[in-house]
């Protein structure tokens, strides 16, 4: 077991109370000097911010080089996938079919998808702002590999306002930090895995930045006389809390040069006040304190990812970007592709070959290799066959049902899943999945964040980013223009939770330690 194998992480000396008092005090500074946080409600008053640190690790945490290497190197497969199926409505609507009648939230979508279809998509670009989300998984021995060894598996894959790049960056520059202040220093022996060449560093903001900047490029100069100059408009979610992960984004494409304008307007309300669609299609959108609108080029999406938001005015809000000739991060199609019931039928037989047509098949079988089962709980075979596994005491322990919501915390684990069907409504079930629980070797750290200090067993999990321009094919399919893996995030939490909320205070901001061997 690998906590028996490194029961020397942390080093004990890292452990003493007077470096743990000295870290967290150069973690808190750093945090605050940074912006590492994340705000409070909505209660700033004339003096005050209110705003709390992000959860953080202590030390890094141990991880297997290869393995990250390895999640680095599948992004760009994994992004040609995703605009392959985000181009595929015909395919998306087989995989999505009960959904789309019984499931109110793609049902929304959809339907903003069929009235852009019918009026014609005036934007051949599309743009993703991706992350792949992996754990560690302890591969059990078997005759055809007989080493015991860890592989990545996938928890999700995200399409829609992926979030924590920024957070990322800043405590990994902190992690970075701390190492040169000699404060995980230890004496000669046991060896200290903790040095800069075991840190990785990550350019998250910046390659954000410059894919946006890219798609803006694309857009080239404005179409309509209405406007004389292009922006880049940001639609986010009112009282937001996480302005810290956003703000930076819009910095760095102002400090470009020339500066890249970008505007943040709340979803929908002040979006909907705030812009208007040319009879030429072109998204307009007028900036307080100026009477010229600016034509949008790059609608990033920040909001709009949960299904509370696509009310009547929500839903308005997304038809107008959709039919508009911005282009979109993403589509309301890429967003549907980012569904956890598509992500188990990519699982399926010859599904990958589907998407990948130009891909040798090496790279067909590394992605597969990145699978962990997952079932569809609907009336096929199989379906009834893992209805049977979920509801079960017995065999329910080894899986997380993913309800259909998106926006994260709507997961049931374990023992809790035979219950909650027990309550649910049987007409429902078919709009989830059932995915064997990863299980990730235990490893240790100390966590600091809004649930206190935790001292003990972690798990981490590793999201790497990827940034896509595509074009849509005349015949159907997606042509890349840009494709790049770009930077990653990692977090962790206590053993003992299943979430990895970073809002709930269980997940926190950490750097791996790359290590040769981790069994
Ligand atoms: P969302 O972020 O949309 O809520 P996720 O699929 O990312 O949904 O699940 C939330 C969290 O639940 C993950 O971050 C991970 O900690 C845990 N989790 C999800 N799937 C698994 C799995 N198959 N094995 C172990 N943990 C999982
Ligand atoms: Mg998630």
């Amino acid at each position: 077991m690998s906590s028996a194998s490194k029961p020397d992480y942390p080093p004990l000396a890292l452990l003493s109370d007077d470096r743990l008092v000295a870290l967290h005090s150069a973690i808190r500074d750093w945090q605050l000097t940074h912006g590492s946080l994340i705000k409070i409600g909505n209660w700033d008053d004339e003096d005050n911010i209110r705003a709390r640190p992000i959860g953080t690790s202590i030390f890094p945490t141990l991880f297997p080089r290869s393995r990250f290497e390895e999640a680095r190197q599948l992004q760009k497969d994994y992004n040609e996938l995703y605009a392959a199926v985000a181009e595929d409505d015909t395919w998306l609507a087989e995989v999505l079919r009960d959904m789309l009648v019984s499931d109110p939230f793609a049902k929304a979508l959809w339907s903003v998808h069929l009235k852009a279809k019918e009026a014609g998509y005036i934007q051949p670009l599309t743009m993703g702002i991706f992350r792949s989300d992996y754990m560690l998984h302890q591969q059990p021995v078997s005759a055809i590999d007989p080493s015991p060894g860890l592989a990545i598996k996938q928890v999700e894959f995200n399409t829609m306002s992926c979030a924590g790049g920024t957070h990322a960056s800043i405590v990994n520059t902190m992690h970075h930090h701390l190492t040169a202040t000699g404060l995980y220093t230890t004496p000669p022996t046991p060896p200290n895995p903790i040095h800069p060449s075991a840190l990785p560093t990550t350019s998250t903001i910046s390659n954000l930045v410059f894919a946006l900047a890219t798609a803006h490029a694309a857009y080239g100069p404005p179409k309509t006389a209405l406007a004389t100059a292009t922006a880049i408009l940001m639609p986010v979610q009112p009282f937001n809390i996480n302005i810290c992960d956003e703000r930076p984004l819009e910095y760095g494409l102002w400090a470009r040069a020339p500066p890249i304008p970008c505007h943040r307007v709340d979803f929908p309300t002040d979006f909907l006040a705030r812009t208007t669609r040319a009879e030429t299609g072109e998204l307009l959108f007028y900036p307080p304190h100026s009477t010229q609108p600016v034509e949008v080029s790059v609608a990033y999406m920040r909001a709009g990812y949960d299904a509370g938001e696509h009310d009547e005015e929500g839903m308005e809000a997304r038809v107008r970007i959709e039919t508009s000739r911005a282009i979109k991060c993403p589509s309301v199609l890429g967003q549907l592709a980012g569904f956890k019931k598509v992500q188990q039928a990519l699982a399926g037989a010859g599904v990958l070959e589907r998407f990948l047509l130009s891909g040798n098949k090496g790279r067909v079988e590394r992605i597969r290799g990145t699978f962990a089962p997952m079932y569809p709980l609907d009336e096929t075979e199989v379906g009834l066959w893992a209805r049977g596994q979920a509801r079960r005491i017995e065999t329910a322990g080894r899986y997380v049902l993913k309800p259909s919501l998106e926006g994260g915390g709507h997961n049931v684990y374990r023992g809790d899943i035979p219950e909650f069907l027990e309550r649910a409504p049987e007409a429902e079930w078919r709009n989830w999945v059932l995915m064997e629980m990863i299980e990730p070797p235990k490893l240790r750290n100390v966590l600091l964040s809004a649930v206190g200090v935790h001292e003990g067993g972690v798990v981490s999990e590793l999201g790497i980013f990827g940034t896509c321009i595509w074009k849509k094919r005349k015949g159907g399919g997606a042509e890349i223009v840009e494709n790049k893996q770009a930077g990653w995030s990692f977090k962790t939490k206590a053993d003992s939770v299943d979430e990895m909320s970073v809002v709930k205070g269980y997940g926190c901001f950490d750097t791996p330690c790359l290590v040769e061997d981790l069994l």
